[in-house]
């Protein structure tokens, strides 16, 4: 069969994958994991392309005449809560043209049998994209499927759960070569172009607000996921970006891996993981191995905060993850969920003062969003600071989608924008950026991203 993964066009630039959905926050765009992993899947058994308009910019206009040209029998698309009204009247001219259509995405995580009830157009909803699901639904052995809400040929629909959510999982080698060579931009690489893989699957913990948490916890085993390095190395690729939640959260495995991509001795990479999963030893091993920037949660300056939406540290383990970071050379990135229903300026403000202390390299603010699956989706609902039916949203920063208990959504909008500028627009933090630069690429690189967020925080 011809299978098109596509990640369709829009007014804006959109980030879907993982089951989530925003706009990206100053220009940055990563390959979306879901068709990367399941890229090695589907081509094992079929002829497959890949079209990512975001990465190709590509007006819906484009988009349909790549998609004639190939005239695919199946199309696997992502879909996102940030860009559904475009992409269900998208892909429902696609499916008037006769292709069948599967789709992962953020909506459709929750109620997909009334999703897939509301859209006739849509076959399957995915519900994990690191098992064979979608290999499954292409041959019709819909029996067999572990993971998804499909459609049968008599029209009624049913949601499968029966697979496994813990334990390991195989994919054949992602197929990185079907991606553009172009067009995909990430602020924190070294140099570009750069591969996104991921060797684990869900994430152990159960942050309330972290559609991740929901997932379960899968990882791949170490010689895997080195043979799809060796495979990006083959493409001439030397910088990864490691979208695995938390980098090391099984040890023993991660320093496995640290060993292989040490021994090959010419990577260059960034890794998410957590202050008090960050220990010396991992942290040493990450640096052998070629890691130089690491992004880790932070979330609040609140410790009541962190208890209550269960992120498992406090504010002084924070503090201390980040000074081990330094201590071994890796630049830090922090990440914040700001706006969370206890949100007030006072918080914002200690907010900020934590990102100072810290000394971040780079400073990441999320906007809470009451993501689809969560915990605090159901608590945002009962405060009535949503509602159930609320289906598109974007956690990008570029609008404040829930008012606090404190604040309305414009005053919240604004209050974060002003943080923005303020921990970017200090002197001594841009000399400091300037300094760091390795090469004139990524100067420019984070010259062109910086203007960018900036533009979006004015
Ligand atoms: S540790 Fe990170 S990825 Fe895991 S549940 Fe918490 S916020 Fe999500």
């Amino acid at each position: 069969m011809r299978v098109l993964l596509l990640n369709p066009p829009g007014e804006r630039v959109y980030i879907r994958d993982y089951l989530c959905s925003k706009t990206t926050k100053s220009n940055y765009l990563f390959h979306p994991i879901d068709l990367v992993v399941m890229s090695g899947t589907v081509a094992a058994e079929h002829q497959v392309q890949v079209l990512d308009c975001m990465a190709e910019s590509l007006s819906i206009e484009a988009a349909n005449a790549r998609i004639d040209a190939f005239a695919p029998d199946a199309i696997v698309s992502l879909v996102g809560a940030v860009s559904w009204p475009e992409d269900k009247h998208f892909l429902s001219t696609q499916a008037a043209r006769g292709r069948r259509i599967a789709a992962i995405g953020d909506v459709l995580h929750e109620h997909s049998e009334k999703r897939l009830a509301e859209e006739p157009w849509l076959e399957l909803a995915l519900h994990d994209f690191s098992n064979a699901d979608v290999v499954r639904w292409l041959a019709r052995d819909l029996e067999a499927l572990e993971e998804a809400t499909v459609r049968r040929a008599d029209g009624s629909i049913e949601r499968v759960k029966r697979g496994a959510k813990r334990g390991s999982f195989r994919v054949p080698t992602p197929r990185h070569e079907l991606f553009p060579s172009h067009g995909y931009h990430f602020s924190f690489a070294r140099r570009e172009p750069f591969a996104t893989l991921l060797t684990d699957y869900g994430c152990p913990y159960p942050c309330t607000f972290c559609v991740i948490g929901t997932l379960g916890f899968k990882t791949r085993s170490v010689e895997d996921a080195l043979a799809e390095v060796d495979h990006v190395r083959s493409l001439v690729l030397r910088e990864l970006f490691f979208l695995d939640q938390t980098f090391g959260v099984v040890k023993k495995r991660a320093l496995e891996l640290c060993r292989g991509l040490e021994e090959r001795g010419d990577l260059s990479w960034t890794a998410f993981t957590r202050p008090d999963t960050a220990d010396d030893e991992l942290l040493a091993a990450m640096k052998r191995a070629g890691c130089h920037t690491v992004i880790l949660g932070v979330e609040s300056a609140d410790d009541a905060r962190l208890a209550a939406y269960k992120k498992g540290y406090s504010v002084d383990a924070v503090r201390d993850g980040f000074r081990r970071v330094k201590r071994h050379g890796l630049r830090t990135v922090g990440t914040f969920i700001v706006g969370l229903p206890e949100e007030d300026a006072a918080s914002l403000r200690r907010t900020l003062e934590l990102a100072v202390e810290l000394d971040l390299d780079f400073l990441s603010l999320n906007m809470a969003v009451p993501r689809f699956g969560t915990a605090f989706r159901r608590q945002a609902i009962e405060l009535g600071l949503c509602d159930e039916d609320d289906l598109v949203m974007d956690q990008g920063g570029a609008d404040a989608f829930l008012p606090t208990k404190h604040l309305e959504r414009a005053e919240m909008l604004q209050l974060k924008k002003e943080m923005v500028r303020r921990f970017y627009l200090r002197p001594g933090y841009l000399m400091r950026r300037l300094r760091g630069a390795a090469n004139p690429g990524e100067l420019a690189r984070q010259a062109r991203e910086g203007l960018s967020l900036l533009r979006r925080n004015l």
